[in-house]
């Protein structure tokens, strides 16, 4: 078998290079494998701007020798074109760089413009598609380093932009023969630096190859890839509205590092499960192209190569393109201590969720031997990975752009296009909704995921109600009208167990995504015939964050941080506190240690970070100081897993109702329930979603064991079930039991989040919670 497929493959690579042979203009046509062409000589080297060989050891760039050597090469190469598509959050320039062959590049909205109407059969002329897929090319985006401690995705970069910019071989002719290549050469150019300049500052010392203690998204950390809906952050938006808008590209490449002690790379086919409505295309199109990249490689000597394994396709969040027309191809070399190699023996891997790095099986067929892994052989795989990728897709640039052709007929044929489920015709979005910025803010967010709406033009009854003329209309039958469904519907995760009856399988990430009830929006499903619509309604101007406390209620606010390591939660805290223009101060534990923090601060706000951590690091005189802080009329504020460190801390009369839970008794790892809301409390009074919701993510639930010294704020329904999205095992442990407490302690006040109040900065629902705690005057 693979034998006549390699046969096949020189076959079709003897073909790609005779047709480019013809083609004078070709940048390196004359050359051999061998030698580089004239006109490649002068294209620069990685290490003339670098100093070193992409790969070296203990040898990162900066962000600026990243963007000299991208511009050089944009000076250097017919084949390339670089553009900056804005400024970071800390300041730097954002990069993407196209490679295409000198012709392509330089009528670039041609085939911007064939590529969008490959995507929507509407825009085609009868007869055109026939052309359509002759003319169009593969468009391909890759983009790396979104994660700054996975520094190969630094360098690889280098080594595929040179490779590309000379064209020197056949495989690389072909690839510019039939493709558009967007290389982002890092999702997070800010991090380049952060943990570079830490690497560099830290080499030779006992903390050599050890992240730094900052987030290295100054927002979001790790989280800056779990923003594929909710577009919060610079870098998603520039990503999403100068490259996925306009090009919709059919592959997606997202180069990532894992962990340093299963297999040397993982590609797809990934785990299940898989969220129900990404068209089965790309699931099949990203099986497909994920095994003919692990066989090529393979075939090249590569070792310890995984798939079906660790990573699942259930989140938007992490994979836009998956929702929209592109199959995503994300790789996971294995790490070493950043730039610094780590000896590994045999022995010492062991597995992943799927495979057994130490046994041969389908899905991990040949064995990585164990040795010395560096970020050598990081650049290397993630190199040979990307590689094979743009080798095999543009073997076959016609497939690629029927099924994807295909793709569009479907999204606009009749529902349902696959599965058997009856689909909504429609959703509904009245203009009348308790909160207007929210509502806004969800037809912003879901225009900006590329979803057309429009306006009923007769009232809609749905659901036994009538809707008024004039409510927006989410119609389903529309080119992205399933991921529009996937953001409005509630989840049903499957029940994964590890074995029938056994504990459940975690997912990889959270397990709901439903922005109605995140937003607290009142969005209805109409089932049946749609709606009469008028045309798109043009995407409306993002909805402004008003300053979210008044000058006169403004009060000295502190987000706490351990100087030894910055929990993202925090960094999305700042986020939103930036967002809605409250000012604050952030504090480590050395400040809350000094004491006297009444004469500091009004409200002292702990965002999620497991106990123990917190508890270490706040240490028996900072736990002392913030009791002290509350006694003299100071609000401490406390997050999810922080509230559980207040109640220890400052002895609070409640206990978490779950603690010590097995998983196979109760699990919800990223789900959303329903709350009952004490409206009787002032911390309510700007809490108008209409179906009161919290964010539950391993979080505690609490039985109040003083009632004279604590009030339940928000509380789990007293029978049925809680859950309204994702997944949630052993219900029944949640009833009755408070989502939200308020604990009044001295002059002060304890408020208990058993929930993370600003979810990644969207759940626009309970940020009231927030405010109106910091808000409330000193009693
Ligand atoms: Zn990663």
């Amino acid at each position: 078998m693979i034998e006549s497929r390699t046969m096949l493959v020189r076959r079709s690579l003897r073909t790609a290079t005779a047709f480019l042979l013809a083609g004078a203009s070709v940048v390196g046509a004359q050359s051999t494998t061998r030698a580089p062409a004239r006109g490649a000589s002068a294209i620069p080297t990685p290490a003339s701007v670098l100093g070193f060989e992409p790969g070296a050891d203990r040898k990162l760039p900066t962000w600026k020798q990243v963007a000299d050597y991208f511009t050089a090469l944009d000076k250097a190469s017919p084949n390339v074109t670089v553009r900056t598509l804005g400024k970071t959050t800390l300041g730097r320039p954002f990069l993407v760089a196209f490679f295409s062959d000198p012709q392509t590049l330089a009528n670039l909205p041609r085939y911007q413009q064939i590529q969008k109407k490959l995507m929507d059969p509407r825009l085609q002329s009868p007869g055109e598609r026939a052309r359509l897929l002759a003319d169009g090319k593969l468009v391909v985006l890759i983009t790396s380093s979104i994660h700054s401690t996975e520094v190969g995705g630094f360098l690889t970069p280098f080594v595929l932009a040179e490779r590309l910019a000379r064209a020197d071989t056949p495989e690389a002719r072909q690839i510019l023969a039939s493709s558009i290549v967007m290389l982002v050469p890092s999702q997070n150019p800010d991090g380049v630096d952060i943990v570079g300049d830490h690497y560099r500052a830290t080499l030779g010392t006992p903390n050599e190859g050890q992240g730094p203690a900052d987030l290295y998204h100054f927002y979001t950390g790790h989280d800056n890839n779990r923003d594929w809906y909710a577009f919060t952050q610079v870098e998603t938006r520039y990503t999403v509205d100068s490259l996925y808008t306009p090009w919709v590209p059919q592959i997606v490449n997202d180069i990532h590092q894992q962990g340093a002690n299963g297999g040397r790379i993982f590609i797809p086919p990934y785990m299940d499960p898989v969220e129900p409505n990404i068209d089965p295309i790309l699931t099949a199109g990203t099986n497909s192209l994920g095994s003919a990249m692990s066989w090529r490689m393979i075939s090249d000597g590569f070792t310890g190569v995984a798939t079906n394994a660790s990573y699942d396709q259930w989140s938007p969040a992490r994979q836009y393109s998956l929702n929209h027309r592109g199959v995503r191809i994300l790789t996971e070399t294995a790490s070493a201590r950043l730039a610094s190699p780590i000896d590994l023996p045999f022995d010492r891997l062991g597995t992943a969720r799927g495979y057994d790095a130490r046994v041969t099986s389908w899905n991990y067929p040949v064995l990585w031997p164990g040795g010395t892994w560096g970020i050598g052989d990081i650049v290397k795989y993630q190199t040979a990975a990307s590689w094979a990728m743009l080798v095999e897709a543009s073997r076959d640039r016609q497939g690629w752009l029927e099924s994807y052709a295909e793709m569009g007929d479907r999204a606009l044929g009749p529902n349902p296009p696959w599965g058997r489920d009856a689909w909504p015709s429609a959703y509904l979005i009245p203009k009348v909704q308790a909160d207007t910025q929210a509502m806004q803010r969800l037809v912003w967010t879901l225009q900006h995921g590329q979803v057309e709406i429009r306006e009923s033009t007769a009232p809609v009854t749905a659901n036994g109600k009538s809707y008024p003329a004039g409510s927006y209309v989410v119609l389903l039958r529309q080119p992205f009208g399933s991921y529009a469904k996937a953001l409005l519907e509630r989840q049903q995760y499957p029940d994964l167990r590890e074995y029938p009856g056994g504990p459940p399988k975690r997912p990889y990430d959270v397990t709901a995504h439903t922005l109605p009830l995140l937003f607290g929006v009142d969005v209805v499903a109409v089932m049946g015939s749609a709606p009469a619509t008028g045309g798109i309604v043009r995407e409306i101007p993002e909805p402004k964050y008003t300053a979210a406390l008044s000058e006169s209620r403004s009060r000295r606010i502190a987000i706490f941080r351990l100087s030894t390591s910055e929990s993202m939660d925090a960094g999305w805290t700042r986020w939103m506190f930036d967002k809605y223009r409250v000012p604050f101060t952030t504090i480590t534990e050395k400040d809350v240690a000094a004491g006297s923090l009444n004469g500091r601060f009004d409200a002292i706000l702990i965002p999620d970070q497991a106990v123990q951590q917190l508890s270490r690091g706040i240490g028996e005189g900072g736990a002392a100081a913030l009791g002290a802080f509350v006694q003299n009329g100071g609000t401490v504020l406390a997050f999810n897993d922080a509230s559980l460190y207040a109640i220890e801390a400052m002895k609070l009369p409640v206990k978490n109702a779950l603690e010590g839970a097995r998983n196979t008794d109760f699990y919800a790892p990223g789900s959303i329930f329903g709350v009952d809301v004490n409206r009787a409390h002032p911390l309510t009074a700007g809490l108008t979603a209409p179906v009161p919701s919290v964010w539950f993510e391993d979080s505690p639930a609490f039985d109040i064991t003083d009632p004279s010294a604590a009030t339940a704020v928000l509380t789990y329904p007293a029978s049925g079930n809680a859950l309204l999205s994702g997944w949630l095992l052993g219900a029944p442990k949640l009833n009755g039991k408070a989502a939200m407490v308020d604990v009044k302690r001295g002059r002060g006040h304890v408020v208990l989040y058993g929930f993370r109040p600003q979810y990644r900065g969207q759940t626009n629902a309970t940020f009231p919670l927030i405010w109106s705690a910091i808000g409330k005057p000193a009693m």
